[in-house]
């Protein structure tokens, strides 16, 4: 049997007559640019999202360079975030010419909120936390640790639509939620696509302009920006989308809770723990394994994919080898980056393919019993 890690051709299949629909009708009218389906987008999101206001964006990278950028952030100002993210999460604080401050993660793979008033100096300006996988930060702490030292609080929901703490949804707890529609993401564009939600209505308006050139209205520039607008193609594709996002949630759901009760006999695989009082959007499934490399590879001998999310936490990583901060503050990240598996976890997934899965997992560990460390 081939699974593959995520099948986004049998998502396409499913919804193939009304995507193709919606993509013809745009290029018909040839509304490449600000097409009445980026609007449509706009309204449809910001219904399930409790009426927020909903900026269209190019991608989730600029999501959050823009989030920053309209709050004044720049030299001089630090951004604390967490050590295990996509780079998207640090890289966009350097854009802006301030300096990203890692903090460690805690054993919900986000990050460790204990250790964030450490990190805080005369500099912090914002904390950036990733609702990682799918799986909540302690956002209530943070929040709250962000109002005590007046700080910004802009949520990372690349990888957490959805998902919820005390049944507030990520990306309404701080200043404002940034999402990717990268096609794997939860949530999937056939391209790059992203957006930003906030209460804050000046803040939008302000998101929104810069996002297109520092204008509203056409040639009318208050201020210099970028070009990031949300392609109507991409808008068209996630309006048929949007309407099915609660129930793949679901579906993903599905699949976690066959692994966890499945794979619960295997003392050598430390499996995801769910935060209690959240939703987990399940984005990713990560295990984790001493063994992670042999297993990934078993598993791909036998026709399953995998992935690491991440090979390197960003402290380690070459681009930030001049960073000031101690590698030694990093240990659950370091221990993380080389441990995580994710296993295949995708809304489509039949029982037999996670079976399969499940299977093979128990033969690896089966042949490799004294190997059980
Ligand atoms: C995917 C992702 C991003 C970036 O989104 P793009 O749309 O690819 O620019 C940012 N942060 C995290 C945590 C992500 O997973």
């Amino acid at each position: 049997m081939i699974i593959p890690f995520l099948d986004l051709k049998k998502q396409y299949l499913k919804l193939q007559k009304e995507i193709d629909e919606a993509l013809s009708s745009v290029i018909s009218r040839t509304a490449f640019i600000n097409g009445e389906e980026v609007s449509m987008f706009q309204k449809s999101f910001s219904d399930i999202y409790d009426d927020a206001y909903v900026v269209p964006l190019a991608n989730g990278t600029d999501a959050l360079f823009i989030a920053m950028k309209m709050l004044g952030i720049g030299p001089g100002d630090e951004v604390i975030t967490t050590a295990t993210s996509w780079i998207s999460t640090s890289e966009t604080i350097s854009q802006t010419g301030a300096t990203p401050v890692f903090v460690d993660i805690d054993e919900y793979y986000t990050i460790d909120d204990s250790k964030i008033r450490d990190a805080i100096t005369e500099k912090t300006k914002a904390i950036i936390p990733v609702h990682l996988y799918g799986q909540m930060c302690n956002i209530e702490v943070i929040a709250a640790l962000a109002k005590e030292f007046d700080l910004e609080v802009i949520e990372d929901c690349a990888q957490s639509h959805l998902s919820s703490y005390a049944g507030i949804k990520a990306g309404m707890w701080g200043k404002c939620g940034t999402f990717s529609f990268y096609p794997g993401k939860n949530l999937g564009a056939f391209g790059d696509a992203g957006a930003l939600i906030t209460r804050d209505e000046d803040f939008a308006i302000k998101c929104k302009a810069y996002a297109n050139h520092g204008a509203l209205i056409k040639h009318s520039h208050f201020m210099e920006g970028i070009n990031s607008r949300m392609d109507t193609l991409q808008a068209a594709v996630l309006n048929v989308k949007v309407t099915h996002l609660n129930t793949w949630n679901k579906q993903r759901n599905d699949v976690a809770a066959f692994y966890l009760e499945e794979l619960s006999g295997i003392s050598a695989l430390e499996l995801p723990k769910i935060r209690e009082n959240t939703f987990h959007s399940f984005h990713v499934f990560a295990v984790r394994t001493r063994r992670r490399d042999d297993l990934r590879d078993y598993l791909q001998k036998n026709g399953i994919s995998t992935q690491v999310h991440y090979p390197l936490a960003m402290p380690f990583m070459d681009a930030y080898s001049k960073h000031h901060q101690d590698k030694n503050l990093f240990k659950n990240a370091k221990e993380h980056q080389d441990t995580e598996l994710s296993l295949p976890i995708f809304p489509e997934m039949t029982k037999n393919q996670m079976r399969y899965v499940v299977d093979v997992i128990e033969r690896f560990y089966d042949q490799n019993i004294d190997l059980n460390d």
